[in-house]
C-alpha cells in the first residue's frame, strides 16, 4: 500500500507493522541523468521490494532532500545538515510507528545519506519506539556494487528500466568523456576531497555507457529481492535491547 495514494480508511485497515521509508537526495548525476535520480531509484526499489515481500507492507513516500553538500558547486544541487535530515527521518519513523508501523526500513539510494541513517536507525532502535534499519540499494546488488560511481553504469541502468524518458542519451558519449574514473582523491588511505567537482568535472564518476535498461531489470530484481528479505528479518526480529551483562 502506497500511503500517498491510500486513503486514510485504506491506511486504517493495514494490517501489518511494516513500512518502508525511500530515502533520496536532489543532486546533480551529469549532464545525462536527472536531479532527482537517488529518489526515483530508492521508491522504485521499495515499491519493488514490497511486491516482492510475502505480505503486507506500507510504502511512505520519498524523502527528496539528503546530505548531498558534496555536490554544491553544480546547479541544482540541494541538501540539508546531517542533524537536520537525522531529525526529519527520525520523526518520520515516529509518526509511522505512531500507527502501528514501526519496523521500518529506510530505502537509501545515495550514498551521502549512509552515515547519517546508519546512526539515527541506531537512535531509534535505543530511544524510541520503533525499530529502523537502513538499506542502501546499490550494495546490496552482488558484484554489481563494486561498480557504483555516481550517474554511472549502476544509476543510469536502473534509470534506463525504471524511467528511461528521464535519460538524456544524445549525452551519454559527453557524460563518460567528462566523468572521472573514480570516487575521491585518495592519498595514504585518506580521501583529500570534500566536493565531488574537485575530481570530476561533469559531475559524473564510472562509464555511464556500461549500464543498459536490461542490467537495470537486473539491479532492480536483485535490489528487491535482498529487501523482501531484509523486510522479513525485520519483521522476525525480536528488536526489544538486549539486558544489561
Ligand atoms: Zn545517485
Amino acid at each position: 500500500m502506497h500511503l500517498s495514494d491510500a486513503t486514510w480508511t485504506d491506511a486504517d485497515a493495514a494490517a501489518t507493522d511494516l513500512a518502508v521509508v525511500p530515502v533520496g537526495s536532489t543532486e546533480q548525476h551529469g549532464p545525462h541523468a536527472p536531479l532527482g535520480t537517488d529518489a526515483y531509484t530508492a521508491e522504485a526499489v521499495a515499491e519493488a521490494g514490497a511486491t516482492a515481500y510475502d505480505g503486507e507492507v506500507v510504502v511512505a513516500p520519498a524523502i527528496p532532500i539528503g546530505v548531498a553538500a558534496e555536490h554544491r558547486q553544480f546547479t541544482g544541487t540541494l541538501w540539508v545538515s546531517e542533524d537536520t535530515f537525522r531529525n526529519y527521518v527520525r520523526e518520520t519513523v515516529a509518526s509511522l510507528a505512531h500507527h502501528g508501523w514501526d519496523r521500518v526500513v529506510l530505502v537509501n539510494g545515495h550514498g551521502g545519506n549512509v552515515s547519517a541513517l546508519r546512526e539515527v536507525a541506531g537512535a531509534i532502535a535505543r530511544e524510541d519506539d520503533a525499530y529502523a534499519v537502513p538499506f542502501t540499494w546499490f550494495e546490496a546488488v552482488g558484484d554489481h556494487s563494486d561498480e557504483m560511481g555516481h550517474g554511472g553504469p549502476l544509476e543510469t541502468a536502473l534509470l534506463r528500466a525504471i524511467a528511461p524518458e528521464l535519460v538524456r542519451e544524445d549525452r551519454i558519449e559527453a557524460a563518460r568523456e567528462g566523468g572521472a574514473d573514480g570516487w575521491g582523491e585518495w592519498v595514504s588511505y585518506a580521501n583529500l576531497a570534500f566536493d565531488s567537482a574537485e575530481f570530476t568535472d561533469n559531475g559524473v564518476v564510472g562509464d555511464p555507457t556500461a549500464g543498459d535498461a536490461d542490467r537495470g531489470d537486473e539491479l532492480l530484481e536483485l535490489a528487491s529481492a535482498a529487501l523482501a528479505a531484509l523486510l522479513e528479518a525485520v519483521e522476525s526480529r525480536d528488536a526489544s535491547r538486549p539486558p544489561h551483562k
